[in-house]
Protein backbone atom coordinates (compact mmCIF):
# COMPACT_ATOMS: atom_id res chain seq x y z
CA UNK A 1 0.00 0.00 0.00
CA UNK A 2 1.34 3.38 -0.76
CA UNK A 3 0.13 6.93 -0.76
CA UNK A 4 -2.74 5.89 1.63
CA UNK A 5 -4.39 4.21 -1.26
CA UNK A 6 -6.52 1.11 -0.06
CA UNK A 7 -6.22 -1.97 -2.30
CA UNK A 8 -9.05 -0.62 -4.45
CA UNK A 9 -7.45 2.40 -5.28
CA UNK A 10 -9.53 4.67 -4.31
CA UNK A 11 -7.70 7.43 -1.89
CA UNK A 12 -9.15 7.58 1.43
CA UNK A 13 -6.92 10.74 2.70
CA UNK A 14 -9.38 13.31 3.62
CA UNK A 15 -6.96 16.40 1.32
CA UNK A 16 -7.33 14.25 -1.96
CA UNK A 17 -11.58 14.98 -2.07
CA UNK A 18 -12.02 17.91 -4.00
CA UNK A 19 -14.29 20.80 -2.15
CA UNK A 20 -17.42 19.77 -3.07
CA UNK A 21 -16.96 15.87 -3.05
CA UNK A 22 -16.20 16.71 0.87
CA UNK A 23 -20.53 17.15 1.09
CA UNK A 24 -21.10 13.96 -0.81
CA UNK A 25 -18.12 11.30 0.76
CA UNK A 26 -18.25 12.12 3.70
CA UNK A 27 -21.07 11.42 5.63
CA UNK A 28 -22.55 11.43 9.74
CA UNK A 29 -21.64 7.92 10.23
CA UNK A 30 -18.08 8.15 9.15
CA UNK A 31 -15.30 7.99 10.62
CA UNK A 32 -12.56 11.28 10.72
CA UNK A 33 -9.00 9.94 11.99
CA UNK A 34 -6.00 12.17 13.11
CA UNK A 35 -2.89 10.79 13.54
CA UNK A 36 -0.62 13.10 15.62
CA UNK A 37 3.34 12.77 16.11
CA UNK A 38 6.54 14.81 17.14
CA UNK A 39 9.34 16.24 16.00
CA UNK A 40 11.71 15.57 19.26
CA UNK A 41 14.86 14.15 20.34
CA UNK A 42 14.85 10.30 20.76
CA UNK A 43 18.27 10.12 22.00
CA UNK A 44 21.46 9.73 19.42
CA UNK A 45 20.48 6.27 17.93
CA UNK A 46 16.99 8.33 16.26
CA UNK A 47 15.92 10.70 14.03
CA UNK A 48 13.80 13.51 15.37
CA UNK A 49 10.91 11.92 13.28
CA UNK A 50 10.06 8.93 14.68
CA UNK A 51 6.83 10.02 16.76
CA UNK A 52 5.88 11.62 13.63
CA UNK A 53 6.33 8.48 11.41
CA UNK A 54 5.00 5.88 13.52
CA UNK A 55 1.66 7.76 13.92
CA UNK A 56 1.67 8.66 10.17
CA UNK A 57 2.75 5.10 9.16
CA UNK A 58 0.23 3.47 11.56
CA UNK A 59 -2.49 5.55 10.02
CA UNK A 60 -2.02 5.00 6.71
CA UNK A 61 -1.96 0.80 7.82
CA UNK A 62 -5.32 1.11 9.89
CA UNK A 63 -6.74 3.07 7.06
CA UNK A 64 -5.71 0.61 4.65
CA UNK A 65 -6.76 -2.09 6.56
CA UNK A 66 -10.63 -1.22 7.68
CA UNK A 67 -11.05 2.49 6.13
CA UNK A 68 -13.82 1.21 3.05
CA UNK A 69 -15.42 -1.26 5.60
CA UNK A 70 -15.94 1.69 8.06
CA UNK A 71 -15.85 4.52 6.20
CA UNK A 72 -12.55 6.23 7.41
CA UNK A 73 -11.05 9.34 6.39
CA UNK A 74 -7.44 10.03 7.05
CA UNK A 75 -6.51 13.72 8.11
CA UNK A 76 -3.31 15.15 7.42
CA UNK A 77 -0.91 13.86 10.04
CA UNK A 78 -0.43 16.78 12.60
CA UNK A 79 3.68 16.55 13.28
CA UNK A 80 4.39 19.01 15.70
CA UNK A 81 2.53 18.76 19.17
CA UNK A 82 3.57 19.00 22.80
CA UNK A 83 6.75 17.96 23.33
CA UNK A 84 7.61 20.57 26.15
CA UNK A 85 9.27 17.89 27.96
CA UNK A 86 12.50 17.99 25.86
CA UNK A 87 12.26 21.36 25.25
CA UNK A 88 15.51 21.37 27.02
CA UNK A 89 17.40 19.96 23.66
CA UNK A 90 17.98 22.34 21.08
CA UNK A 91 15.55 21.71 17.90
CA UNK A 92 12.95 19.77 19.67
CA UNK A 93 9.38 21.41 17.75
CA UNK A 94 6.86 21.88 20.47
CA UNK A 95 3.56 23.54 21.42
CA UNK A 96 2.83 24.70 24.99
CA UNK A 97 -0.41 23.03 26.30
CA UNK A 98 -2.34 25.98 25.53
CA UNK A 99 -2.00 26.18 21.85
CA UNK A 100 -2.10 22.17 21.13
CA UNK A 101 -5.58 22.47 22.77
CA UNK A 102 -6.31 25.41 20.90
CA UNK A 103 -5.06 23.98 17.44
CA UNK A 104 -7.39 20.92 18.16
CA UNK A 105 -10.39 23.11 18.97
CA UNK A 106 -9.78 24.49 15.30
CA UNK A 107 -9.36 21.45 13.66
CA UNK A 108 -12.24 19.90 15.28
CA UNK A 109 -14.57 22.91 14.53
CA UNK A 110 -13.71 22.72 10.91
CA UNK A 111 -13.94 18.84 10.13
CA UNK A 112 -17.27 19.72 11.96
CA UNK A 113 -18.60 21.32 9.28
CA UNK A 114 -18.36 17.91 7.08
CA UNK A 115 -21.09 16.39 9.07
CA UNK A 116 -18.79 13.70 10.44
CA UNK A 117 -19.65 13.27 13.96
CA UNK A 118 -16.40 10.99 14.72
CA UNK A 119 -13.58 11.69 15.63
CA UNK A 120 -10.22 9.53 16.35
CA UNK A 121 -6.73 11.17 17.63
CA UNK A 122 -4.44 8.39 16.99
CA UNK A 123 -1.65 9.32 18.56
CA UNK A 124 1.96 8.49 18.38
CA UNK A 125 3.33 10.45 20.80
CA UNK A 126 3.37 9.75 24.56
CA UNK A 127 3.95 13.47 25.97
CA UNK A 128 0.43 14.10 24.42
CA UNK A 129 -1.02 11.67 26.29
CA UNK A 130 -3.15 13.49 29.51
CA UNK A 131 -3.72 15.92 26.99
CA UNK A 132 -5.15 14.50 24.14
CA UNK A 133 -7.70 13.13 27.24
CA UNK A 134 -8.39 16.63 27.67
CA UNK A 135 -9.23 17.76 24.31
CA UNK A 136 -11.57 14.99 24.17
CA UNK A 137 -13.96 16.20 26.76
CA UNK A 138 -13.18 20.07 25.25
CA UNK A 139 -14.37 18.79 21.37
CA UNK A 140 -16.99 16.91 23.02
CA UNK A 141 -18.50 19.85 25.09
CA UNK A 142 -17.71 22.51 22.93
CA UNK A 143 -18.76 21.17 19.55
CA UNK A 144 -20.59 17.82 20.15
CA UNK A 145 -18.15 15.70 18.18
CA UNK A 146 -17.99 11.71 19.33
CA UNK A 147 -14.23 11.92 20.20
CA UNK A 148 -11.87 8.86 20.84
CA UNK A 149 -7.99 8.68 21.47
CA UNK A 150 -6.09 5.76 20.13
CA UNK A 151 -2.61 4.22 20.53
CA UNK A 152 -0.08 2.18 18.13
CA UNK A 153 1.13 1.13 21.92
CA UNK A 154 -0.28 2.66 25.28
CA UNK A 155 2.64 4.41 26.32
CA UNK A 156 4.23 2.90 29.61
CA UNK A 157 4.08 5.53 31.57
CA UNK A 158 0.10 5.79 31.19
CA UNK A 159 -0.59 2.10 31.73
CA UNK A 160 1.13 0.42 29.03
CA UNK A 161 3.88 -2.43 28.97
CA UNK A 162 7.08 -2.23 27.88
CA UNK A 163 9.40 -5.22 28.54
CA UNK A 164 10.59 -6.39 31.83
CA UNK A 165 14.12 -6.52 30.99
CA UNK A 166 13.26 -2.33 30.60
CA UNK A 167 11.99 -2.74 34.51
CA UNK A 168 8.61 -1.71 32.41
CA UNK A 169 10.37 1.79 31.73
CA UNK A 170 10.63 1.57 28.15
CA UNK A 171 9.40 5.02 27.76
CA UNK A 172 10.84 6.88 25.25
CA UNK A 173 13.72 5.67 22.42
CA UNK A 174 13.65 1.99 24.01
CA UNK A 175 13.37 -1.26 22.61
CA UNK A 176 9.65 -1.37 21.27
CA UNK A 177 9.50 2.15 19.87
CA UNK A 178 13.40 2.11 18.41
CA UNK A 179 12.34 -1.71 16.95
CA UNK A 180 9.16 -0.42 15.52
CA UNK A 181 11.13 2.68 13.30
CA UNK A 182 13.08 0.28 12.40
CA UNK A 183 11.15 -2.28 10.43
CA UNK A 184 9.48 1.23 8.89
CA UNK A 185 12.92 2.91 8.31
CA UNK A 186 15.75 0.54 8.07
CA UNK A 187 17.98 2.84 7.06
CA UNK A 188 17.80 5.58 9.89
CA UNK A 189 18.46 3.72 13.22
CA UNK A 190 21.90 3.96 14.29
CA UNK A 191 22.05 1.36 17.21
CA UNK A 192 25.62 1.62 17.79
CA UNK A 193 25.15 5.12 19.57
CA UNK A 194 22.55 3.28 21.27
CA UNK A 195 23.20 2.36 25.67
CA UNK A 196 21.01 0.87 28.38
CA UNK A 197 19.07 3.67 29.76
CA UNK A 198 17.19 2.58 32.64
CA UNK A 199 15.98 4.25 36.38
CA UNK A 200 16.49 1.32 37.88
CA UNK A 201 15.92 3.01 41.27
CA UNK A 202 12.48 4.48 39.89
CA UNK A 203 11.84 0.23 39.58
CA UNK A 204 11.97 0.02 43.41
CA UNK A 205 9.21 2.72 44.57
CA UNK A 206 6.01 0.94 44.86
CA UNK A 207 3.60 4.08 44.17
CA UNK A 208 5.70 6.48 42.90
CA UNK A 209 7.04 5.54 39.25
CA UNK A 210 5.81 5.25 35.51
CA UNK A 211 2.43 3.84 35.52
CA UNK A 212 1.82 3.71 39.52
CA UNK A 213 -0.52 5.16 41.48
CA UNK A 214 1.13 8.44 42.21
CA UNK A 215 1.74 10.34 39.23
CA UNK A 216 4.72 12.93 38.55
CA UNK A 217 5.93 15.60 36.62
CA UNK A 218 8.91 14.76 34.93
CA UNK A 219 11.30 16.04 31.81
CA UNK A 220 13.28 13.60 29.43
CA UNK A 221 16.54 14.95 30.86
CA UNK A 222 15.77 14.18 34.05
CA UNK A 223 16.68 10.39 34.33
CA UNK A 224 20.05 10.78 32.02
CA UNK A 225 21.53 13.93 30.23
CA UNK A 226 20.81 12.05 26.88
CA UNK A 227 17.18 12.02 27.20
CA UNK A 228 16.25 8.49 26.26
CA UNK A 229 14.34 6.22 28.85
CA UNK A 230 14.67 2.31 28.02
CA UNK A 231 17.48 -0.37 26.52
CA UNK A 232 17.10 -0.05 22.53
CA UNK A 233 19.83 -1.95 22.45
CA UNK A 234 18.48 -5.11 21.62
CA UNK A 235 15.90 -3.45 18.70
CA UNK A 236 15.33 -5.18 15.74
CA UNK A 237 13.42 -5.01 12.73
CA UNK A 238 12.08 -7.99 13.37
CA UNK A 239 10.35 -7.23 16.59
CA UNK A 240 9.37 -4.07 15.24
CA UNK A 241 7.28 -5.69 11.90
CA UNK A 242 5.55 -7.98 14.77
CA UNK A 243 4.42 -5.26 17.14
CA UNK A 244 3.83 -2.87 13.95
CA UNK A 245 1.34 -5.79 12.70
CA UNK A 246 -0.32 -6.72 15.96
CA UNK A 247 -0.84 -2.65 16.40
CA UNK A 248 -2.27 -2.12 12.92
CA UNK A 249 -4.35 -5.38 14.00
CA UNK A 250 -5.68 -4.40 17.59
CA UNK A 251 -6.21 -0.89 16.19
CA UNK A 252 -8.45 -1.60 13.02
CA UNK A 253 -10.63 -4.06 15.64
CA UNK A 254 -11.08 -1.35 18.00
CA UNK A 255 -12.34 1.12 14.81
CA UNK A 256 -15.23 -1.29 14.19
CA UNK A 257 -16.17 -0.56 17.89
CA UNK A 258 -15.45 3.17 17.60
CA UNK A 259 -18.15 3.10 14.28
CA UNK A 260 -20.79 1.83 15.97
CA UNK A 261 -19.91 3.32 19.75
CA UNK A 262 -23.22 4.84 21.45
CA UNK A 263 -23.83 6.65 24.82
CA UNK A 264 -26.20 4.66 26.55
CA UNK A 265 -27.64 3.26 29.64
ZN1 LIG B 1 8.71 8.59 20.56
Amino acid sequence: MANGLPSGGMSRRYEDLSGPEIGSAISPTSILLLPIGAVEQHGPHLPMSVDHVIAHETADAVVAECGDELDVWQLPTMSISKSNEHAWAPGTLYLSPETMLAVLRDIGRSVASTGAERLVLLNGHGGNTTHLGTALRELRLEIGLKTFLMHPSLPPAYGGTSTEDELGMGIHGGLNETSVFMHLRPGQVDLTKAERKVPEALAENRHVKFGGSVSFGWLSNDFDPDGYIGDPTGASAELGKTLFEQAVAGLSEAMAEVKTFEFGR
